[in-house]
């Protein structure tokens, strides 16, 4: 049964070819023997693709890349960037093919990629593959941050390739289907900014523009429009990272998305005890991509992307760079007014008081400083707030803290705050928990369930934390073990991007 999917293909019209397009046509390699892990059901819907015809032997072709569809223009990206501060002028898809773009029933172009799909004229020293660990870890990720509500790009399907992988040791293969808004980065726009290539730039602009935020087209300088929009969009996604513990782990301008969605899931992790300076990547020495570290290296990004529009900004250097240094200034008020409202419900506040900044940090502090987990304090403080009597279900929160007395000054306080709005406890409680998830992808799990389906061939627990994660705001006694930080012994305290 072979799927048929409806193929609109923008970025393969962009003129190609290396050295200098925008991309290089290839077909995907095939692979020893295909066999489908998982497949995405919803998400193909909403595609427009029909799941049986995806789940037959030659959809699953299609999806490990032996097969390619009608109507695709498979095609490797060029783009360029930052990684860990470093420019590399190529990177590019050295792993990835773009199959091509659909326009789903919710009326959304959305790119279909093969991640894992063998070398590509910009793998450099890579392989071009990936392995299964990392691919179920970006499937599992990706699909609990889109259920969490986080702009992300989504997994369509996991599909194993019967052939090893070498990395420190031979691996079980896989390949990704990924869907994403579109896959331009910041470093798409500095591939041609570094090579002085303005009139692709436009091009590029223009393209992106026409993706991304088509009022821009009439304003009276585009790139600006676009820059502020990526700005904007930037500027709310760091906070929802932030409000649920994420980190990304490799925040280099290649994996910067222009969409505003989460890209690339290779070394991230959530927190388990609230710590501002976790890292949890093998290799983020020094710390560049900790946890309370993402505003300040997003900016950073932006400001990367504003440098490689300067020619676009304005024909004057100095105007540019005026408008550039103004396009970034709106990133911190954004964050901080995002973050801050954040905050706000996840403290069940509905009103803004002068000082609720300052009572947010309180917990905050208290939290770093007793190693509470961020995850559980705030799901406890929810069912504290719809308890009928006063005190009733304060310890479930208490018992997170190392010390009691300041955490229950604190709930004093936040109780007093409370009381100058008017709701009651029950749709106070019920709209904190749509703001605090009961479930997270907790670290130990995810490598506790890529464990199993990579030594003992068992998905189950794959299965079990995927399902349970696509609610993660319900409470699910059933799963409860899943809800719980690890014990010491079950920490992970490192992840790796296993490239
Ligand atoms: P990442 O850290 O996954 O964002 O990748 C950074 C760059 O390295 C991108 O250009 C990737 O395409 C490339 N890359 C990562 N892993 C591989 C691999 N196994 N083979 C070829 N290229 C790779
Ligand atoms: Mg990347």
């Amino acid at each position: 049964m072979t799927p048929r999917f409806a193929f609109d293909n923008s970025f393969a019209r962009l003129p190609g070819g290396l050295p200098g397009g925008f991309h290089a046509r290839l077909a995907p390699t095939p692979v020893a023997e295909p066999r489908l892990i998982r497949l995405n059901r919803p998400l193909a819907e909403l595609l427009g693709l029909d799941p049986e015809a995806l789940a037959s032997p030659e959809g699953v072709a299609i999806l490990a890349g032996n097969a390619v569809p009608e109507g695709a223009e498979p095609l490797a990206m060029a783009y360029a960037g930052h990684q860990f501060g470093g420019f590399v002028p190529q990177l590019g898809d050295g792993r990835a093919i773009l199959l091509g773009e659909v326009v789903g029933r919710d009326g959304l172009r959305r790119d279909i990629q093969l991640k894992g799909s063998g070398p590509t004229p910009f793998s450099r020293r890579g392989d071009g593959r990936a392995a299964l660990g990392p691919v179920l870890r970006e499937y599992l990720v990706s699909e609990a941050m889109a259920a969490l509500g986080v702009p992300t790009t989504r997994a369509l399907a996991a599909v194993s390739t019967g052939e090893a992988v070498l990395r420190e040791t031979p691996l079980p293969g896989a390949v990704l289907a990924r869907v994403a808004s579109s896959h331009l980065r910041v470093g798409s726009f500095q591939f041609f900014a570094a090579r002085g290539d303005v009139a692709a730039l436009r091009r590029l602009t223009d393209y992106a523009i026409a993706r991304h935020d088509p009022g821009a087209a009439g304003a009276p300088r585009p790139a600006r429009a676009l820059l502020d929009g990526v700005v904007a969009r930037q500027a709310a996604l760091v906070p929802q990272w932030l409000l649920l513990g994420f980190i990304h782990g490799v925040m280099n301008t290649d994996n910067t998305s222009i969409s505003g969605e989460t890209i690339d899931y290779g070394p991230c992790a959530f927190l388990d005890a609230y710590e501002p300076g976790k890292v949890f990547s093998s290799i983020d020495l020094g710390g560049r991509y900790a946890y309370g570290n993402q505003p300040r290296a997003m900016h950073w990004n932006l400001a990367r992307l504003a440098e490689a529009l300067l020619p676009l900004l304005d024909e004057e250097e100095e105007a540019a760079i005026a408008s550039a240094q103004e396009a970034l200034a709106g990133f911190g008020p954004a964050f901080e007014a995002a973050y801050l409202a954040g905050l706000r419900r996840k403290t069940g506040l509905l009103s803004a008081r002068r000082d609720d900044a300052e009572t947010m940090q309180a917990l905050l502090d208290l939290m770093a400083a007793q190693q509470a987990d961020f995850t559980l304090a705030f799901r406890a403080l929810a069912d504290t707030a719809g308890a009928d009597a006063a005190g009733a279900g304060e310890e479930a929160f208490l018992a997170l803290f190392a010390e009691r007395e300041p955490a229950a000054a604190w709930l004093a306080r936040w109780r007093s705050r409370l009381a100058q709005e008017p709701l009651s406890p029950a749709s106070r409680a019920g709209a904190m928990r749509a703001a605090n998830p009961a479930f997270i992808p907790r670290n130990h799990r995810v490598e506790a369930a890529l464990g199993a389906a990579i030594w003992q061939r068992d998905l189950g627990p794959f299965e079990t934390l995927l399902g349970v994660l696509s609610r993660p705001f319900d409470d699910q006694p059933e799963h409860r073990a899943l809800m719980l930080p690890p014990q010491p012994e079950e920490r992970v305290e490192r992840t790796f991007c296993g490239t």
